[in-house]
């Protein structure tokens, strides 16, 4: 995943863009770019076969100024520290434009759970939070999903710190099951931002979701959703694909067969209900919204120019490389970043760790409704900065941001 350039690198670039707009004081900017902990531990786990393996995890703390860092756990071949770090510094950020009083983190196992038994990934997960379970907890950093891992992985991960602190702990992790004090509307929330975003900006530009076509790369928890809600909007899902392929149909696909495919088939290749889509070719669909939604670094400068999509909403973090979002903007294609566009998920997370710690639940209808006004307040307080400052939503996204996190910074003074 880091494989295209360092991925941190990526988010300094879009940082810097910003911070010298602001006029950043050199001070801050230093202490915005360097993250406060970064943990790695080893994971000894004895395999189904008897032996023993042992995975790298990593948790980075990016920044905990305006509360508990906050953000997902990833489980997947490719990760690497400079990506983890990337995704906590996003965190922050993201927290920061949703106005949440949280910090931003991330955390990220080496491993293919797609060839583990559910025995060896609980075993990963117990161990890997039983590692890290003296910097975590409701107050310091609250861990939830990301790629590859869900609502089990968090109620494993929930279970090892209570055992560990004598307690059942809830609000110790975010996107559990609501059986066990998740949110209602948590599992959907990502997506619902991102048709929420998707909304907005189709207003803003002056067409209507009804009727308007939509491209989805990667059909997971968050794009499965977005597309799922875009078509109840009347949005046409022309194209989607995932990690095994792709498929199309120009008159829309039938989004629940398809997510019904998915179940059994576990990728949407296959899926009867349209033609076969080479995964590559999700970006140059002649679509009205492009939404990645998998992985990073998936638009870059090489295929920046095939994109004919008027809005591109970027449901995965740092799914555009800087030079690509530069070559999307030149040719007023309207971007809504990450940390705008998926803060949904964040957003219901907060959510759920304020029920939580009062232990009173809310209903999914609050929940929606709350989310709706949030995800509005956000792209609204972007929008403005990008038209006060005359620059695309990303790097106003990044100043509203940089501000709210500089401002407390410096009411905090320095502890020395
Ligand atoms: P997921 O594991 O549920 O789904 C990922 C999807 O991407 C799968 O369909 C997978 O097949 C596909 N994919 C993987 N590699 C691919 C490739 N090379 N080409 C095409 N498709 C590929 O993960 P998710 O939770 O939906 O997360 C997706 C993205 O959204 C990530 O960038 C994640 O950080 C971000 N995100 C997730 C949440 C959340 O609440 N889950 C919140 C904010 C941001």
């Amino acid at each position: 995943m880091a494989g295209h350039g360092s991925v941190f690198g990526a988010m300094l670039q879009e940082f810097e863009g910003a911070a010298r707009i602001l006029n950043l004081d050199q001070g801050i900017w230093k202490m915005l770019t360097h993250p406060r902990r970064q943990i790695v531990v080893s994971c000894p786990v004895q395999m189904d076969n008897g032996e023993i393996e042992v995975f790298t995890g990593y948790r980075v703390q990016y920044n905990i100024t305006l509360g508990p860092a906050k953000g997902g756990i990833r489980y997947h071949p490719g990760v690497t520290l400079d990506e983890v770090s990337a995704l906590a510094a996003w965190m922050t950020w993201k927290c920061a434009v949703a106005q949440l009083p949280f910090g931003g983190g991330k955390g990220g196992v080496i491993c293919d759970p797609t060839k583990m038994s559910r025995r060896e990934l609980e075993a990963l997960t117990r161990r890997y939070t039983a590692e890290i379970i003296d910097a975590i907890g409701p107050d310091k950093d609250v861990p939830a999903p990301d790629v590859n891992t869900n609502e089990q992985i968090m109620a494993w991960f929930s279970d090892t710190y209570s055992m560990h602190v004598g307690h059942t702990s809830t609000a110790v992790v975010t996107g559990k099951p609501v059986e066990m004090g998740g949110s209602l509307g948590r599992r959907e929330a990502t997506g619902r931002g991102v048709m929420i975003s998707a909304r907005e900006s189709a207003r803003y530009l002056g067409f209507a979701l009804k009727g308007a076509t939509v491209a989805v790369q990667g059909f997971g928890n968050v794009g499965a959703i977005a597309a799922q809600l875009l078509a109840e909007e009347g949005a046409l899902i022309v194209g989607v694909t995932d990690w095994q392929g792709g498929v199309y149909n120009a008159a829309g696909l039938d989004i629940p067969a398809l997510q019904a495919h998915v179940a059994r088939h576990k990728t949407v290749a296959g899926f009867t209900g349209g033609e076969a889509l080479a995964a590559a070719d999700i970006f140059g669909l002649p679509v009205d919204i492009l939404i990645p939604a998998a992985l990073e670094n998936q638009i870059t400068d090489t295929n920046a120019g095939q994109v004919k999509a008027r809005l591109v909403i970027e449901g995965a973090n740092g799914p555009t490389t800087p030079a690509a979002h530069q070559a999307l903007h030149a040719r007023g294609v309207f971007v809504v970043p990450d940390i705008l566009a998926n803060a949904g998920g964040v957003s219901v997370s907060y959510f759920e760790w304020v029920q939580d710690r009062h232990g009173y639940f809310w209903s999914e209808r609050e929940v929606n409704e709350r989310l709706e006004t949030k995800m509005v307040q956000a792209f609204d307080a972007v929008l403005k900065t990008a038209q006060h400052y005359n620059v695309d939503m990303r790097t106003a996204a990044y100043i509203v941001a940089i501000n709210r996190v500089a401002t407390v910074t410096r009411m905090r003074g320095m502890y020395a």
